[in-house]
């Protein structure tokens, strides 16, 4: 950008007045930005990491960057992003929440500003002082700490040739390529036609990106080693330690070393020692323990994967007219006449594009419709409820409490149901209560891609009929 108001000074008419940053194509006064330069020193490595809000990504990249700083000769910068979708206090259900219950009757410990959102962590470690008060946007190392978001959000356009990417997923290296396990058909929602892919694999424009930049890929079922360590969805110090396995930023050794709390052996090892407690509170040494198993697993879980070369030669354009039958993405697709908002502004915003869009994108005066959160299938849940019918007993409880609407409770005739899928007429029974509802079969439904995992549903459930099984499945 700053380059870009040099070149239109240097011009013979330079534009007296201009915007910069943004593509304003009302006054047409923005200037046209080139590529990223790179002009941190030499030796400077540069690090992003996407995380889940209160998966610990960020936490743990503050204690690697005060490792790093104190600990070696190295200096360090970091900045952290957060998706800003969970704003408001406590109890304001501004964080998204369909019902009261979930913060002012539960009680539960929430932290309405970022939880459940993504969270961007840009690190940068070099030999020299770093000057650089911007985000990266040149990343030797690209972590995803969250599988669904390779379908959501454009990461590899900011690795760096030659770089390093891992994902933490359950996939293996081969059904990376694989085409999507089940494909949903156009539903209607809201008088709206609504198509909703359900995928699970590595996007067309994510695998471009890696064979062009020759980059590395590894996969590590992080989620899994932190449940067997005990750890539950807390996968930071497990994609820590491959953080310093995979980006040589220092000796692996060393930093393992520093990173292994009970090792005590140095004062940099104590200090760390302090603030993993200090992160964890009063849970005090048993999680200090649970987290070193998992640093032990973590790197014998890496698995690298091949990038054929003819990913380089992949056609984003035909993914991107949906021609393809490759993963897409939990994406919208609705009536432009009645929903234009969720299509033209929303779900840029939802793939973090927001920023590019042009002047002309927005409505004067700013005004968003209501009622659009419905368009945003943002598919963040580790683990999800699955029910089981014989044991419920159509209390509805579970549809009350959940602060998401995620699971709600279906009341079908016949008829309505001979239209259903399979699995849905075989787990359906016969309403309870008598008078009308007996013309109905009654079922509970959740929505995966809705479902944030929060566990209310399960602990209300009178019946035990409701538990969580991996989102995956
Ligand atoms: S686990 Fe999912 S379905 Fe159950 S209450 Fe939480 S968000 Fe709703
Ligand atoms: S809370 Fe349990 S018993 Fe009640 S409707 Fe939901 S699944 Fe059925």
């Amino acid at each position: 950008m700053v380059l870009s108001i040099y070149e239109n000074l240097a011009k013979e008419t330079p534009k007296p007045r201009f915007t910069v940053g943004i593509n304003d194509d009302v006054t047409h006064l923005s200037l046209p930005v080139g590529d990223w330069l790179d002009v941190l020193p030499q030796g400077t490595t540069e690090c992003m990491f996407y995380g889940l809000g209160s998966d610990g990504t960020v936490g743990a990249n503050k204690s690697a960057v005060k490792m790093i700083a104190m600990g070696t000769e190295l200096y360090a910068q970091a900045y952290f992003e957060y998706d800003a979708k969970r704003l408001g206090p406590r109890g304001s259900m501004d964080c998204g929440a369909a019902s009261p219950f979930c913060c002012s009757a539960t009680r539960l410990a929430c932290d309405p500003r970022k939880s459940g959102g993504v969270t961007i962590s840009h690190l940068r470690f070099g030999p020299k002082p770093i000057h650089a008060p911007y985000n990266v946007r040149s990343a030797n190392y690209l972590a995803v700490h969250k599988s669904s978001y390779v379908t959501s959000y454009d990461m590899t356009r900011y690795l760096k040739p030659n770089g390093v990417c891992v994902i933490n997923c359950s996939w293996t290296p081969a059904e990376l390529e694989q085409p999507p396990r089940s494909n949903y058909k156009a539903v209607s929602l809201a008088g709206s036609e609504l198509l909703v892919f359900a995928v699970v694999h590595l996007p067309v424009k994510m695998r471009r990106d890696l064979a062009v930049k020759q980059a590395k890929l590894y996969v590590i079922d992080a989620t899994q080693i932190a449940v067997k360590a005990g750890l539950g969805k807390r996968i930071n110090m497990i994609m820590q330690s491959v953080f310093f396995k995979l980006s040589g930023v220092m000796p692996y050794e060393e930093a393992i070393e520093m990173l292994k709390p009970l090792a005590q052996q140095t004062a940099q090892v104590e200090e760390l020692v302090k603030s993993i407690k200090k992160m964890y509170g009063k849970k005090g040494d048993a999680v200090v323990k649970m987290n070193i198993d998992g640093v032990d697993a973590s790197v014998t879980g890496i698995v690298e994967c091949p990038v054929p070369s003819s990913w380089a030669s992949l056609d984003v354009e035909e993914e991107s007219k949906g021609g393809s039958t490759q993963a897409k993405g939990p994406r919208t697709i609705v009536d432009l006449s009645s929903e234009q908002f969720a299509k033209q502004i929303q779900s840029h915003c939802n793939n973090l594009d927001g920023n590019a869009l042009p002047v002309s994108t927005f409505v004067p005066g700013g005004r968003v419709p209501l009622g659009t959160s419905q368009y945003e299938k943002r598919g963040i849940a580790i683990n999800v409820p699955t029910v089981d019918m014989d044991k419920c007993t159509q209390c509805n409880k579970c549809s009350l409490i959940c602060p998401h609407a995620a699971v709600r409770p279906f009341l079908a005739t016949t008829q309505e149901l001979s239209k259903a899928p399979q699995e849905f007429r075989a787990s359906s029974r016969a309403a309870i209560g008598g008078g009308v509802l007996d013309n109905f079969q009654y079922r509970i439904q959740v929505s995966p891609w809705d479902c944030t995992g929060c566990e209310l549903c399960v602990r209300i459930c009178p019946a035990d009929a409701l538990k969580l099984s991996p989102a995956g499945q």
